[in-house]
């Protein structure tokens, strides 16, 4: 028999964003397994409550109090499973944290996710925005997925088909926006090391080595981003703020006649991407700072906090930042993380 679960009212998530933002949840739990997840879909249905998914707050942005039940995904588990010569399928609890999940994987000697070493967050947001960094996303190794329906409670199987992956995007972010838990994540990864270090960043920080191991490779990887990304903990961040556009050729054409040194990168035939950060910086908003709120100094893509903002104050400051893109490039800016509340 499973215990009762702790439905809590009023409970502050401050802590629980990494933006550090205030606001208060007007229900909250923890779950732990399926049967939690059961009672809290239950409790959720005789109140008539909305309800909001978190995993470790770090693609949110709470614009204010949250009305209805938040449950807070805490499923913890990992089991792999060995198929043939080079591959083993993993499967990890949607609570797990990724950065651990990762270093255990490579710890064992499984390999495909280490170059997104050190993203913060847990494994069950992974598959929401398609997590990516350094050269690869998490559909270049997802298997599938199983999630429980917020409506029925009945658990259901995504295949990575079904997730309708894109770039830092899927189904979860789109028609399946708060239908689904995703309760675990299955990838298949491969038991004999193959690198990627097509990313330039990395591989300029790998410049001086001899032997590529994926152990070296997430060393660096935490090494660069310890480096270049601004520490949550220290100054609150959901990492990028903005996703990179993607432009058309002719539109690059144009803009690079009036700013040569316009950086893009091929996405296909017909479109480029352009870095969000390029933008920003070009329109003088790094460093720049609105009472509690402003764009990191190093970090035109990241916006930070002093200590007192509100959600609402983010989220004018990048509702500033993009109608002056739009005006000056006439490229729209799409907001990567999610806004909750308000
Ligand atoms: C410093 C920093 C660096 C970052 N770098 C990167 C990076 O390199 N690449 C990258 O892709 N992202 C990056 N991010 C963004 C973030 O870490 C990822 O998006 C991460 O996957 C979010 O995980 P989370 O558990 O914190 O999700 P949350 O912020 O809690 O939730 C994000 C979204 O997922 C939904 N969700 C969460 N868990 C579940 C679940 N179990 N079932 C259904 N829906 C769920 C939530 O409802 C919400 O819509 C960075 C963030 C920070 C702060």
């Amino acid at each position: 028999m499973n215990p009762e679960l702790d439905i809590i009212e009023n409970h502050p998530l401050d802590a629980l964003n990494t933006m550090a933002l205030p606001a208060r949840a007007e229900y909250f739990c923890r779950v732990n397994n399926c049967a939690d997840i059961q009672q809290a879909l239950e409790f959720s249905r005789q109140r008539q409550l909305p309800i909001s998914v978190l995993g470790g707050g770090s693609n949110i942005i709470l614009a204010g109090n949250v009305s209805g039940l938040v449950i807070q995904v805490a499923l913890v588990g990992i089991s792999t499973e060995v198929k043939g010569k080079d591959t083993v399928l993993v499967s990890a609890a949607a609570g797990e944290v990724w950065h651990e999940l990762v270093l255990n994987m490579v710890a064992q000697g499984y390999y495909g996710i280490e170059n997104l070493s050190l993203i913060p967050g847990l494994v069950g947001a992974a598959p929401v925005q398609n997590i990516g960094a350094y050269g690869v996303e998490l559909s270049d190794c997802f298997v599938s997925l199983e999630a429980i329906s917020i409506a029925t409670g009945e658990a259901t199987h995504f295949s990575a088909r079904d997730c309708q992956f894109a770039y830092r995007h899927s189904v979860f972010k789109a028609e399946h926006r708060d239908v689904y838990i995703i309760t675990s994540v299955t990838l298949a990864l491969h038991r004999q090391a193959k690198v990627d270090i097509t990313y330039p960043t990395l591989r300029a920080a790998l410049d001086d080595q001899v032997e590529i191991t994926p152990q070296l490779i997430s060393e660096t990887v935490c090494r660069v981003r310890r480096e270049k990304l601004p520490d949550p903990a220290i100054e609150p961040n959901v990492g990028s703020f903005f996703k990179n556009p993607v432009i058309s050729q002719t539109q690059a054409k144009q803009l690079a006649e009036q700013y040569p040194d316009l950086v893009t990168y091929t996405q296909n035939d017909d479109q480029l991407k352009v870095p969000a950060a390029w933008l920003i910086d070009k329109a003088g908003w790094k460093g720049v700072r609105r009472d509690n709120c402003g764009v990191h100094p190093q970090h035109a893509l990241v916006l930070t906090q002093f200590g007192n903002a509100t959600g609402g104050e983010i989220l004018i400051l990048a509702n500033h930042i993009s109608i002056d893109i739009k005006q000056r490039f006439g490229i729209g800016l799409e907001m990567e993380p999610r806004v909750l509340g308000g």
